[in-house]
């Protein structure tokens, strides 16, 4: 029976309703069959499913070309239904060695745990992931840009590779996003997202988005997601339902002012280098401008010239410069509507030695930027200013 009170409407409203309800009711055990057994469509209880979560995933699988995906609690969320609700014990797993932090963490702590075997390789270079393939080896799971160096990884002679041995390539589309790359289109298996970052857009919602080609796939991850509860909640998905429909101009204005500030940083005599596959000082440029079909991203990193005196000079030129970049916040996240600065010296890479770092070309003066809507020049302004701040 349709609950009394609600009023009557023969016009219906031009945005999604928010539908915080955790329980639905039918109309009775027959029709519950029918939902059960995919003859009606229907919700039952929000953990399994609820309109706002449907409504995020059909605008990304509309996006990626895909079908049927599955919306998390967060990206990792996505990440963990991928890696444990598809693989088993004694199976074996290759991840590139600069995936997202907690990524590595699952695989360097949680998957052995289970006696999923793990090893990390260059997706940069197939020949490092081949050399890895074992009998046992199921998946490789990559990232198409790296954080915060923005290498490119090998997708197409990845995919090709997983092809011919019969490996699920996994590819984590975050940085890249549906606007600048379609991993389906480039032989992967599955696609994952933090919708968190660009695709939600405003810092205020996290979810993950996770679909495979073999809707077989998708379903197991489904059901492993509503088994271990990452159901993601209606209100953020609300929110990022509305943070996607601006996604494609938020992604272009960041882009372009992202391309502008990389050539305006390299232009500075405070800055060492600049990391940008949109440039062609970029180690990988050639590469990105082919499998990103002349896009960039949003994700811009650099180095400040702090002189002589090591590790100490390179971490006052950072003090100096997080407090002198007026109006950007110095948090570790990305693809906020407003420009966000990291410094993976002191977060996402701490765990590692100084050696480590600088051998990743991490040193205490490297910056990681996530671009944002600002406008333009008033932006670059505040980079000359802190900049000069820093290394004066
Ligand atoms: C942030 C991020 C994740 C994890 O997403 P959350 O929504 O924070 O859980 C996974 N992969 C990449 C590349 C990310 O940037």
């Amino acid at each position: 029976m349709r609950p009394e009170g609600l009023p009557e409407s023969s016009s219906w409203p031009v945005v999604t309703p928010l539908s915080p309800s955790v329980v639905y009711s039918s109309q009775s055990p027959d029709a519950l069959d029918d939902q059960y057994e995919g003859r009606a469509q229907g919700f039952t209880y929000s953990r399994e499913g609820h309109p706002n979560a449907q409504v995020v995933a059909a605008r990304l699988d509309a996006m990626e070309g895909a079908e049927g995906g599955v919306v998390t609690g967060s990206g990792m969320g996505a990440v963990s239904a991928v890696l444990m609700g598809l693989l088993k014990t004694g199976d074996h797993v290759i991840g590139g060695n600069q995936l997202y932090g907690r990524s590595l963490r699952l695989m360097a702590e949680d998957l052995p745990r289970l006696g999923i075997a793990t090893t990390l390789a260059d997706p940069g270079d197939v020949a490092s992931v081949e050399a890895a393939i074992r009998p046992e080896t199921k998946m490789v799971l990559v990232e198409v840009l790296s954080n915060p160096t923005l290498r490119l990884a090998d997708i197409d002679g990845l995919a090709a590779l997983c092809k011919a041995k019969g490996l699920l390539l996994v590819v984590d589309n975050t940085f890249t996003t549906p606007r600048a790359f379609r991993p389906f289109d480039h032989g992967a298996d599955i696609v994952l997202h933090s919708i968190t970052k660009l695709l939600a857009g405003h810092s205020d919602a996290m979810l993950g988005y996770v679909v495979a080609k073999d809707p077989a796939l998708t379903e197991r991850m489904r059901i492993f997601s509503v088994t271990t509860g990452m159901t993601p909640s209606p209100f953020d998905c609300w929110l990022a339902e509305r943070g996607m429909l601006s996604f494609d101009l938020r992604f272009d204005r960041a882009e372009a002012t992202a391309a502008r500030l990389a050539d305006h940083l390299a232009a500075q005599a405070g800055v060492k280098r600049v990391l940008y596959p949109g440039r062609a000082d970029h180690p990988d440029h050639a590469g990105a401008m082919a499998l990103l079909d002349s896009h960039g991203c949003n994700m811009v990193s650099f180095e400040l010239d702090f002189g002589e005196g090591g590790a100490r000079a390179g971490r006052a030129a950072a003090n100096a410069f997080a407090r002198a970049a007026e109006g950007l916040s110095f948090a570790p996240t990305l693809g906020d509507a407003g420009t966000t600065l990291s410094h993976p010296a002191s977060s996402s890479h701490r765990g590692l030695t100084a050696e480590a770092r600088e051998a990743l070309g991490m040193s205490e003066g490297f910056f990681r930027v996530s671009v944002g809507l600002e406008e333009p020049e008033a932006l670059l302004a505040v980079f000359t200013r802190a900049i000069a701040a820093a290394t004066a």
